[in-house]
């Protein structure tokens, strides 16, 4: 006996009508999820997609990869690389037996593809939100927990604290728009029982993935740049982020955002620390240099320590200004002035302006409020190095934008203590 067109039904879904059915297909994931257009963090949360629907691979009849456009410039960094996650997400729809569609957001991270897959893939179940990251090497999966470790601890030299503790937390970070995040943490046990029911991804997924997104970045580069905030303290780690994602104008086309956050190879982590004397606020090091042939400096780590016995009592604008302060000093550093022991006099000749602006724009803090705030952390510089006729020419510069000596000591010390300004939450 001959049967023809009697094929289950489900099991034609796909081969019959191809067009329709990835629009069924659509139709039966936008129900299951309440996916549209507009939730751009459905599929992972940790950064921005959307679901090109027009660009799928049928790998068979029972799984389709699914285009995934990311939104947002997001690195990686593993194994010794800073991976571009752009073209490296696809929603991978896998057909169970009981005919129903399951869903999953896959991440490729992949370090090297010479041998095989090198490099991670995460997974992450729609239906449940359990997460899954498998670790491979030339196309094997790495169960050495020893091994991993060691990957990322090499990758992110840079950053290799937050790395491994993530890594020991089971989860992992990346940069999103220049920014440290969550990229993923694992929360599957595999031993949930139903782990066959489940979607995940594998290397094969990569290499039969569909592509899109035209301009393709390469892969993987050696850049490192990134401003990271490491600061606990809510309201201190509140006020880092506020005044990294204000930026700071050094002068003109120079920004933090622009130095630190772009392409050049510099990092500024920002710190907390109880180790500080109760009348330093913070200070900047370099922990890391790197000079080009020319010996100019291609690369510098700039440490900066935040003083978490005293600051989180003072003002946002006290607490804010801080923050500018020690930018600057890893700004002078990036700029060759990294020796220079008075870098406090090249800030109270040509940076008090900055500082107190800042302020003023960001703050609405008054004028002369904000040159007192901005002299703090300078009177040393003023009172020791600067010579007389510098200091008289600031003075003559500043006009009546600087009050006196003793009035501009009072507002700053309202400041420091929290009585003048907002209360850092
Ligand atoms: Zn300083």
């Amino acid at each position: 006996m001959v049967i023809i067109g009697c094929k289950d039904q489900s099991d034609s879904f796909i081969e019959n009508n191809k067009v329709d059915d990835i629009s069924l297909l659509r139709a039966d994931f936008e129900k299951q999820t309440g996916y549209d257009q507009t939730k751009v963090y459905l599929l992972t949360p940790a950064f921005r997609t959307r679901i090109n629907w027009d660009k799928t691979v049928e790998k068979h009849k029972d799984t389709v990869l699914i285009a995934v456009s990311v939104l947002d410039t997001v690195h990686f960094p593993f194994d010794g690389l800073q991976v571009d996650l752009k073209n490296h997400v696809i929603l991978k729809a896998v057909r169970n037996k009981d005919s129903k569609w399951n869903y999953s957001t896959v991440t490729f991270v992949p370090t090297d593809l010479s041998k095989g897959y090198s490099g991670l893939i995460i997974s992450r179940s729609l239906k449940k939100g359990i997460e899954k990251i498998d670790y491979y090497n030339e196309g094997s999966i790495l169960n050495n927990d020893n091994i991993i470790r060691r990957k990322f601890a090499v990758s992110a030299s840079k950053n290799a604290n937050k790395a491994s503790a993530g890594l020991r937390a089971g989860c992992i970070y990346g940069y999103v728009n220049g920014y440290v995040n969550f990229i993923s943490c694992d929360n599957y046990t595999g031993t949930g029982g139903s782990s066959s029911q489940d979607t995940y991804g594998d290397p094969d997924d990569f290499e039969q993935m569909p592509i899109f997104d035209g301009e393709g970045s390469p892969p993987f580069s050696e850049e490192y740049y990134s401003i990271t905030n490491n600061v606990k303290n809510p309201c201190l780690k509140g006020m880092v982020d506020e005044v990294i994602n204000r930026d700071i104008v050094f002068k003109a086309n120079e920004t933090l955002k622009s130095i630190f956050g772009a392409n050049e190879k510099i990092n500024i982590i920002f710190n907390e620390s109880t180790e500080l004397e109760s009348g330093v606020n913070g200070n900047a090091k370099p922990t890391q240099i790197f000079y080009d042939t020319e010996e100019k400096i291609s690369s510098i780590d700039v440490s900066v320590n935040l003083n978490l016995n005293t600051l989180p009592s003072s003002s946002q604008e006290y607490i804010a200004t801080v923050v500018v302060h020690e930018s600057i000093h890893a700004y002078l550093d990036y700029k060759g002035f990294l020796y220079n022991t008075s870098q406090h006099d090249i800030m109270l000749k040509n940076y008090v302006g900055v500082i107190a602006n800042y302020l003023v724009n960001n703050f609405n803090t008054p004028v002369q409020d904000a040159y007192s705030v901005a002299f703090g952390g300078l009177y040393e510089a003023f009172l020791n190095s600067v010579n007389n006729q510098t200091w008289s020419s600031i003075e003559s510069q500043l006009g009546n934008k600087l009050p006196s000596l003793n009035d501009r000591s009072r507002i700053l010390a309202d400041y420091e203590l929290g009585y003048k300004g907002k209360k850092c939450q």
